[in-house]
């Protein structure tokens, strides 16, 4: 059956959020949303409502739009995302810029960065797009995942290194910013369903207290951070203590830095010796 633009978006509505349903049919006719309201009289070719119908379907089952379309904004950067990595968050938007001030702040010479656990390569990738002479190493345990990074990597032109590994462990290498955003949920933790039922969850869970991979990287961060270090975490909201607590085990005479998120919850943390 012929359809107008019109009639698609009447179409999705009747099925999803007609937000999320103008999204699809926009990205699949190559425009925005709002540009879509100029197209209402046109007819939409076969094919596009045929996908655009199957989309709608996806969506309505509970997949995360992100996925369908297969990419999704970053600090500015479009990114390609797939089952493989975690949804990047506005959270580490935060990360991202925070972080980067304090690079500018306090690293006047050229330095050396590690993305910890990289998934999409979003953290290092933004980071390095916009400070071109920073050393940026993706790191990730998962294969598919340092696929999509180093596909992101390309399509921005960026020229960053890669690494295959289960965080620092047998990396003797020294950087003076190691960058992450681990897997921090609790094991027993409830959260949304369209996160839990689509998204990695060897990207999401953190183990029973969530810490596992903050324990893991600052138990033996030492090896690895140059004179003048900047460490700089995406947290639970809860784990603030948690992390002081262990930075106190594992190194000496650091400063400890917590930032709230746009929800005013403790979401990132900075540990560095300067
Ligand atoms: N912020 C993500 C969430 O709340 C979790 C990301 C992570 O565990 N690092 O779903």
């Amino acid at each position: 059956m012929r359809m107008t633009v019109d009639d698609a978006i009447v179409y999705g509505k009747g099925r999803v959020h007609s937000d999320l349903a103008k999204m699809l049919l926009a990205d699949l006719m190559g425009i925005n949303s709002l540009e879509l309201l100029m197209h209402l009289d046109e007819e939409v070719d076969e094919e596009i409502l045929e996908v655009y119908k199957y989309r709608v379907d996806e969506l309505k089952k509970g997949r995360p739009i992100q996925y369908i379309i297969g990419n999704v904004n970053f600090c500015g950067n479009t990114l390609e995302v797939n089952e493989n990595v975690l949804i990047p968050r506005f959270e580490t938007e935060l990360l991202v810029k925070e972080t980067i001030d304090r690079i500018k702040r306090d690293f006047p010479h050229p330095i050396k960065l590690i993305d910890l656990g990289c998934g999409s390569g979003a953290i290092g990738l933004s980071i390095k797009k916009e400070l071109s002479d920073v050393d940026v190493t993706l790191l990730d345990i998962s294969e598919g995942a340092l696929e999509v990074a180093q596909r992101n990597a390309c399509n921005l032109k960026l020229d960053v290194h890669f690494c295959k590994n289960d965080m620092l462990n047998g990396i003797d290498e020294r950087y003076d910013v190691i960058i992450s955003n681990p897997p921090y949920i609790r094991t027993d933790e409830e959260i949304e369903d369209i996160v839990k039922n689509n998204e990695p969850h060897l990207a999401l869970y953190g183990g029973v207290d969530g810490l596992d991979y903050y324990r893991q990287i600052l138990s033996n961060v030492s090896k690895n951070i140059s004179d003048q270090y900047l460490i700089a975490f995406e947290i639970g909201d809860l784990q603030r203590e948690a992390i002081l607590a262990l930075a106190n085990e594992y190194l000496t005479d650091f400063n400890f830095e917590c930032l709230k998120d746009y929800s005013s919850r403790d979401r990132i943390v900075f540990i560095s010796n300067k």
